[in-house]
């Protein structure tokens, strides 16, 4: 007869030991709160643009597969995010497919994944799935800048088939010193993907050195921008990378819908610029308030959230606090020793904003 104990011992028996020390990447329900968790652009689309868009997708063919390249969302992402020419491009249904394809491009028996700690949990993650070690190498604890020298040891060290560096960090939202970082693509032995998720929040980016080094890869998603729905990311280098690891990407990764949807949405791009730029300017009045109010630390950002600290031992109390008045914020608290009573804002609309100044002055 089957029990929950003859399961338990099945599971025990066969799932990867790698599988079940991990716990599953936790969303939390946000049902009426203002969400402020997840780096979204809190702005929706003037209603005569969605009639527009949904007159498109009218003419979907669903019982069809999509277009196994999506050349037409290749192209206008080109054009959209200024590809260098020479690039070759690879989709991913989010740029999360796209780790998980490059992780799978290089793994094998004693392969190294490289990143910096505290950084995007999905690289460590991503790794651990696909059986490769992961190396986290921890930025200084004051600013979040790269340890550049204990940067470089890790790298000769372990000699990593790859490393992830997000430009601008999550969580901490500092761009990286540019020089160092071209240091690390000159010295690493592997490939270097400089994720530029929080592009659309900075003017700094390593697009235009594509071409330049044999070992780089960008990658960049339209989540952030506006499309997280969508599920979309890229990558973009050298042609010799690229088809490599589109042998590991699954047939027909980018569905119809968002095919149709992101051809449409790159039609449109102004409007999405003229929000982004609201966000970076909202960014900014966010920022000044923050720093007024006394007893907390506030690191300076260029990307579309925040990260704070609170005082000692609060963080977890003011999280809480902060959702019981409505506002669904980041607890990183534990997430990393030098994330210690830290939590993390998206910068939302003027409205939200204010809605979370007011509650967490409130709590302090
Ligand atoms: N890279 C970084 C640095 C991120 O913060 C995120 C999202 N949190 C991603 C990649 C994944 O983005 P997506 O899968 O939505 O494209």
């Amino acid at each position: 007869m089957t029990t929950k104990k003859s399961i338990d011992r099945l599971v025990g028996e066969w799932v990867r030991p790698q599988i079940r020390s991990l716990s599953p990447y936790h969303v939390p329900e946000a049902e009426g709160l203002i969400k402020l968790d997840a780096m979204e652009n809190p702005y929706t689309w003037p209603p005569k643009l969605r009639e527009q868009w949904l007159r498109r997708l009218a003419d979907a063919a669903v019982n069809r597969y999509p277009h196994p390249q999506a050349t037409a969302v290749k192209q206008s992402l080109r054009t959209v995010m200024k590809i260098p020419e020479q690039a070759e491009l690879l989709l991913g249904n989010g740029s999360d497919e796209l780790i998980q394809m490059i992780a799978m491009t290089v793994g094998g028996p004693g392969r190294v994944v490289l990143s910096v700690d505290p950084g995007f949990v999905m690289y460590r993650m991503i790794a651990v799935f696909n059986g490769l070690e992961y190396i986290g190498v921890p930025l200084r604890p004051a600013d979040f800048s790269l340890d550049i020298g204990a940067l470089m040891s890790a790298v000769e060290q372990h000699r990593p088939a790859v490393i992830f560096l997000a430009y601008p960090n999550n969580p901490t939202g500092n761009l990286f010193s540019e020089s160092e970082l071209v240091q690390v693509i000159e010295r690493a032995p592997g490939l270097v993907v400089i994720d530029e998720a929080y592009a659309p929040f900075t003017d700094a980016s390593f697009l235009p050195r594509l071409g330049r080094y044999e070992n780089l890869l960008v990658m960049r998603t339209v989540s952030k921008m506006g499309l997280a729905g969508l599920r979309l990311g890229l990558l973009a280098g050298p042609a010799e990378w690229l088809g490599e690891i589109d042998k590991t990407r699954l047939p027909y990764n980018i569905n119809v819908l968002t095919q149709i949807s992101a051809v449409f949405a790159f039609e449109h791009q102004a409007l999405f610029d003229e929000q982004t730029r609201a966000i970076r300017e909202e960014r900014k009045g966010l920022y000044r308030r923050l720093v007024q109010i006394n007893g907390l630390q506030i690191f300076p950002s260029q990307a579309n959230f925040i990260l704070l600290r609170v005082p000692p031992e609060r963080a977890t109390e003011i999280h809480l606090g902060l959702r019981e008045r409505g506002v669904l914020v980041k607890n990183l608290h534990g997430a990393h020793p030098s994330l210690a009573d830290c939590l993390r804002v998206t910068v939302g609309t003027p409205e939200e904003n204010q809605s979370f100044l007011t509650a967490l002055e409130a709590l302090i």
